[in-house]
């Protein structure tokens, strides 16, 4: 399907975090309505969520995207929280367009918003007024390993041109997320090797050594395990780093820890 060539959207990551984050005015939540503000109007959004894991990779084709609350033992408050935008159809058509057939991506019907793509966006578009819609992660890729996470980025390179479609693309997740670690004060000292890690992280984020950040999961696994002991989060990173172009910038947008163990690290790429 052929849309309209818009100038060049920007890339964004953003840690996602705790649910709480929702219904908080902190420092992370304050970034985001900030940046929210500096962004050039997109025609669509696209999220890449951490909380949509499937076997295939699919985007959401629904014309009004209902609300999945994928999160359990929260305040009452959470439950009744609603992010109203319009769907995306004919940009979920353009992204399933590119795809090849070797990694097809498909159209999806169910899926609605996850807190992945709500919990970011009320703060970054509170009008919900832009059509939204997600992109899963395929999980069976990552029966490859070791190569799983290069497939994930060579996928992401082949959606470059909805950019210029004027789709804003939302890779949600964090880059350190260990639940088992989790402290429930959210202001809690971060754990050394969760601030050693995101350094880590954050050096070859600004040196865009994405070779180094494709094989991090695979090749340290002691390290990995603390930091990403399941992928998911820290994937859609991988495609927001897949979707920056040679020249462009990466800048962070926010960084701290919160829970001791997960990093809200966040950055646009443009
Ligand atoms: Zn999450």
């Amino acid at each position: 399907m052929l849309l309209a060539k818009t100038d060049k959207m920007p890339v964004l990551f953003v840690g996602h975090g705790s649910p709480m984050n929702l219904m908080l005015d902190n420092a992370f939540t304050r970034d985001l309505t900030a940046l929210g503000r500096n962004l050039p109007r997109p025609r669509a959004i696209m999220v890449i969520s951490a909380h949509w894991l499937t076997n295939g990779s699919f985007v959401s084709g629904v014309k009004k995207p209902r609300m999945i609350y994928d999160f359990y033992g929260f305040s009452r408050s959470l439950y009744h929280l609603v992010y109203e935008c319009p769907g995306a159809p004919q940009y979920a058509q353009a992204a399933a367009d590119l795809s090849l057939a070797k990694d097809k991506i498909s159209l999806d019907f169910q899926w609605g918003l996850d807190h992945g793509a709500y919990s970011v966006l009320k703060h970054l578009f509170p009008a919900a007024d832009i059509p939204v819609f997600e992109m899963s992660l395929n999980y069976s890729f990552n029966a490859w390993v070791p190569h799983c996470v290069s497939r994930h980025y060579e996928l992401g390179r082949r959606l470059l041109k909805l950019r210029r479609m004027g789709v804003l693309i939302i890779g949600s997740g964090n880059v350190v997320h260990n639940l088992d670690r989790i402290d429930s004060d959210m202001d809690a000292q971060p754990y050394i090797w969760a601030d050693q890690i995101d350094q880590v992280i954050k050096d070859k984020l600004l040196k865009r050594d994405d070779a180094f950040l494709v094989d991090f999961p695979t090749r340290d696994k002691k390290t990995s395990s603390l930091a990403a002991p399941t992928l998911d989060h820290y994937l859609p990173m991988i495609y927001a780093l897949a979707l920056g172009e040679k020249g462009e910038t990466l800048r962070f947008v926010h960084e701290s820890i919160q829970n001791g163990s997960i990093s809200m690290r966040s950055f646009i790429i443009e």
